[in-house]
């Protein structure tokens, strides 16, 4: 039977009028507790709960050929929460077409204009200010800079260009800096998670290298440069402080994130992580869970 704004139900006669008023009691204090949450839920809203997602790819969605246990489903569950992700990666070591592919094989729902990498910004960042790249990277990643213009002068890009590296193609692009090129690092990355399964040299080694030599300091594209994080903020139309980052490298997807301003950032402990990662870099990470499958459990329950 329904009353003025409230339901009121009829028990069967072996029901006792205590137990009724029992479970009425309880209900009234269960649509208060509801009331409760609901204006719990909207001060963290207006605190800046988080409303996207940024997500590291290599040991968070995938580590080499395979990918990680859960996260075909956590992405897809983030998409039913209705949040906006943005998939933002440090490896130069494949093209993004590629990356692309990679992801849709895993059954991982990613579109091409939501996965954002240092090469892209590179290569945008070359056309504004009309500059030829000389390119010291690996060969796989050149196709990343096939719209960047092919005359004028020259400024220096360096990913992980892996086995590519030699003297000569270092000593070159340390010429062109000492000449006054500008100098864009790609990533600036200590270590990787190879694929025989050790840790293996990163760009930023090489990058290291080079500002050693030239005296002067490279202009960083990916994680954790702050135009980075502040370039996917703006194409998902979200403030920074709104945003989690998920990510396996606690220096440059947790701390980098968070010293950009992104509000949240969770370090999982799958693909590079190493034990004692969550206490070695500051700020340390909002939290630090498994892996990709708890990172999003506590983003959806709200926690962050
Ligand atoms: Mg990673």
């Amino acid at each position: 039977m329904e009353g003025r704004g409230f339901t009121i139900k009829l028990y069967p006669l072996k029901v006792s009028p205590t137990y009724v008023m029992a479970e009425s009691a309880s209900r009234a204090n269960y649509h208060l507790g509801n009331l409760a949450l609901m204006a719990t839920d909207f001060a963290v809203c207006e605190a800046g709960v988080t409303r996207g997602i940024l997500l590291d790819i290599a040991g968070v969605l995938y580590q080499g050929s395979a990918p990680l246990p859960g996260a075909a489903q956590a992405v897809s569950t983030l998409r039913d929460a209705g949040l906006p992700v943005r998939f933002l990666t440090n490896s130069t070591r494949r093209p993004k077409r590629v990356i692309h592919q990679k992801l849709k094989g895993f059954g991982i729902d990613a579109e091409a204009d939501e996965i954002l990498t240092p090469a892209a910004a590179a290569c945008a960042w070359l056309r504004a200010n009309g500059l030829v790249p000389h390119l010291l990277i690996h060969p796989d990643l050149e196709e990343d800079f096939a719209t960047c213009p092919e005359s004028g002068s020259v400024a220096v890009v360096v990913g992980d260009a892996g086995p590519y590296f030699n003297y000569e193609r270092l000593n070159a692009a340390f010429r062109q800096i000492d000449k006054g090129a500008p100098f864009l690092a790609l990533a600036s990355n200590r270590k990787f998670l190879d694929a025989d399964g050790e840790l293996s040299l990163d760009a930023g080694a090489f990058v290291r290298a080079l500002e050693y030599s030239s005296g002067k300091n490279a202009e960083l594209f990916g994680k954790p440069s702050p135009t980075f994080f502040g370039s996917a903020a703006q194409s998902m139309g979200q403030a920074l402080a709104d945003l989690t980052m998920i990510g396996d490298d606690a220096e440059s997807d947790v701390a980098g994130a968070l010293k950009a301003g992104v509000g949240n950032a969770i370090l999982v402990r799958s693909g590079k992580y190493q034990a004692g990662d969550e206490i070695r870099y500051d700020p340390k990470p909002s939290e630090t869970v498994e892996g990709i499958s708890e990172a999003v459990e506590l983003v959806v329950s709200g926690q962050h």
